[in-house]
């Protein structure tokens, strides 16, 4: 019996490089200002998906929502082994929150359809949230697996999974098909085969090639598009259209939350006070921890 998985990946800014003016007029992030990154938790689950792969066969498809840049970490999905990749990328799905993300990931997965496994980071590293894999879950009325250190064993339409919690772990089993979130430590990603480098570094999405091929004849990408189906060298592309989604629910239409602002906390050494390691001086270390609600 073999298992096919979607899993999706997010290309998140590089909050550890956060300078300059991040922030957009409108309160949404200025992506394209800062440097790109694979979200670490999304490489894991691509791995936990291969290895499932390499099990008991199968396909792992990479989808990620995101600007066209995003293609990027779509090819590094097909540089560790991943079969296909899907961009679902509209100028109308920007500014969206976890809320808008989930519905467009959601209609995504129904489009491509056939998986027993729904794979994903439980957390993206610049909202930090955990919000999108339980809520794409909830759109698709599937089960749902979070904080996933390991898949202990797949039989009989059933998935048994140790999942990380306070103080320890719980065994959990579930019918397939299931949304698993992935812990960053469940499993080492593998590295990138040099062959399989040399093979999709070429991969395109539609916009790529035509930028590709500027100036020729349409019927000429249409050759060049189908060329790279042939070769599995093509990332498809997904938008608003193709989806044919409710504008209302997407972006920042379909966003009820706003990020504020975004910028770097510097933790700066600031006065200190020595403790003294008797009764009264724990009790004062205790009084000022909840005086600054650093506990209770
Ligand atoms: C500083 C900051 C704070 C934010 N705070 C909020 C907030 O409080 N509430 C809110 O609704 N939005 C918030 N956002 C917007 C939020 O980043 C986006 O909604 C985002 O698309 C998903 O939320 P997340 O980053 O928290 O992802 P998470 O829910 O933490 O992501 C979990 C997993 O879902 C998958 N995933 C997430 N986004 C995508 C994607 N675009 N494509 C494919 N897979 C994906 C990945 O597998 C990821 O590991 C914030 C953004 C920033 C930069």
């Amino acid at each position: 019996m073999s298992f096919n998985s979607i899993v999706m990946v997010k290309q998140v800014p590089d909050t550890a490089n956060i300078f300059g003016q991040v922030m957009k007029e409108d309160g949404t992030v200025n992506r394209a200002k800062l440097p790109a990154i694979f979200n670490h938790e999304d490489r894991v689950a691509i791995e936990l998906a291969l290895q499932i792969k390499d099990k008991f066969g199968g396909k792992v498809i990479a989808i990620t929502m995101g600007p066209p840049r995003a293609s990027d970490i779509l090819r590094e999905c097909l540089f560790m082994g991943a079969d296909e990749a899907y961009l679902i990328s509209d100028r109308k799905f920007a500014g969206a929150d976890t809320l808008a993300t989930s519905y467009v990931l959601s209609e995504a997965i129904k489009k491509i359809g056939s998986y027993d496994f729904v794979f994903a980071g439980r957390q993206a590293i610049d909202g930090d949230t955990a919000q999108v894999g339980p809520q794409t879950a909830e759109k698709l009325q599937i089960p749902q697996i979070t904080y996933t250190e390991e898949v202990l064993s797949i039989k009989n339409g059933a998935v048994r999974i140790k999942r990380k919690i306070d103080g320890g772990f719980e065994i959990l089993e579930s019918t397939l098909p299931v949304l698993v979130t992935v812990i960053k430590d469940a499993v080492s990603p593998r590295p990138f085969k040099a062959r399989r480098v040399m093979a999709f570094k070429n991969a395109k999405t539609l916009l790529e090639l035509e930028k590709l091929t500027e100036g020729n004849s349409l019927l000429y990408i249409d050759q060049l598009k189908d060329e790279y189906i042939s070769k599995g060298l093509y990332i498809h592309t997904l938008t608003m259209d193709d989806l044919k989604l409710d504008e209302t629910r997407c972006g920042v239409h379909g966003s009820p939350t706003k990020v504020h602002k975004v910028e770097s906390v510097v933790l700066a050494g600031g006065n200190h006070e020595m403790i003294e390691p008797t009764k009264e001086g724990i009790s004062r270390l205790i009084d000022h921890l909840l005086e600054d609600h650093i506990l209770g």
